[in-house]
């Protein structure tokens, strides 16, 4: 395995390589739910292209991109028993030499939800996606459901732009206690573990009144109660159309994703779950 920091240096690497190739984009800080996606795209493609980048785009003023977990010698040492040719790890001059004056349009699903209270993220999320797949060129990107918007956006970057690569889906890697594994646990102590179950319990218990044959309205209903009184600060707790991610009416059909924010102290979390409405 390849650690390289410039553009110039991956380009050589990927020269030396023959046959299909995988991309997974990460900020480092990897655990299991990375690491998935890197098992997935060994399994599927000849060699695996990891990134490694705290991107400073899509961090507004006032969030964590300072404090963001920075531990490159330990994922190296994760991904190379997992089958990954090169790991990408610029630093911001090589990524950004100056601010960039060309930006990508997100459109509107970039502005509900995570885009409501982080109007920057996804233009700064497609910015850098936009930059790696252009220097790795990959057949095929893996990204988790558990950023199921920013999976979403990347989607239509890739069918609007005509990139041509196939983007899939990996399922959310979550802790036995069914907390989402995320780099920003590493932000919450005991106690706050502990609090922060309460978003994956109110995401379960909205699946329960789904599979019970729940309406809509009753699905939300029951998410919203189960996380009533817990010990974190609701951003958002919704039910919504998985693609257009606008709310589902009470008497919606169909496929539904249940998505949640909340601070857990300082510590902003997300979590999605899809349910299925009769
Ligand atoms: P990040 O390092 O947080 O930018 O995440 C890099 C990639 O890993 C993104 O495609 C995430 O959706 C994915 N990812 C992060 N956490 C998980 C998880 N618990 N399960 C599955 N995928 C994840």
């Amino acid at each position: 395995m390849k650690v390289v920091t410039t553009k110039e240096e991956l380009a050589r690497e990927l020269a030396k390589l023959e046959g299909t190739r995988s991309l997974v984009m990460t900020m480092g800080a990897l655990h299991e739910g990375h690491l998935s996606l890197v098992e997935r795209a060994t399994a599927e493609t000849d060699h695996t292209i990891v990134s490694i980048f705290v991107n400073p785009l899509q961090f507004g003023p006032g969030e964590d991109y300072e404090a963001y977990p920075r531990t490159l010698d330990a994922d190296v040492a994760l991904l190379e028993p997992a089958g990954v040719d090169v790991v990408f790890a610029p630093e911001v001059e090589e990524m950004y030499p100056r601010e960039p004056l060309v930006r990508i349009n997100p459109g509107p699903v970039a502005t509900v939800l995570e885009g409501k209270t982080r109007p920057t993220h996804f233009a700064g999320v497609l910015q850098i996606v936009h930059k790696v797949m252009n220097l790795v060129r990959p057949q095929l990107a893996y990204f988790g459901q558990k950023d199921a918007q920013q999976l979403a956006l990347i989607r239509t970057m890739v069918a609007d732009l005509d990139m041509n690569l196939e983007i899939r889906a990996v399922p959310i890697k979550r802790e036995e206690s069914g907390l989402a594994m995320s780099s920003r646990n590493s932000y919450l102590s005991q106690a706050e573990r502990e609090d922060a179950l309460a978003l994956s319990r109110a995401l379960a218990d909205g699946k329960a009144a789904a599979d019970a044959s729940g309406a809509a309205g009753e699905v939300l209903a029951a998410a919203r109660e189960s996380i009533e009184g817990a010990n974190v600060r609701v951003d958002y707790l919704v039910l919504v159309d998985p693609e257009t991610f606008q709310e589902l009416e009470a008497g919606a059909h169909g496929a539904g994703l249940l998505a949640v924010a909340a601070y857990v102290g300082p510590t902003r979390l997300i979590d999605n779950m899809e349910v299925s409405i009769a």
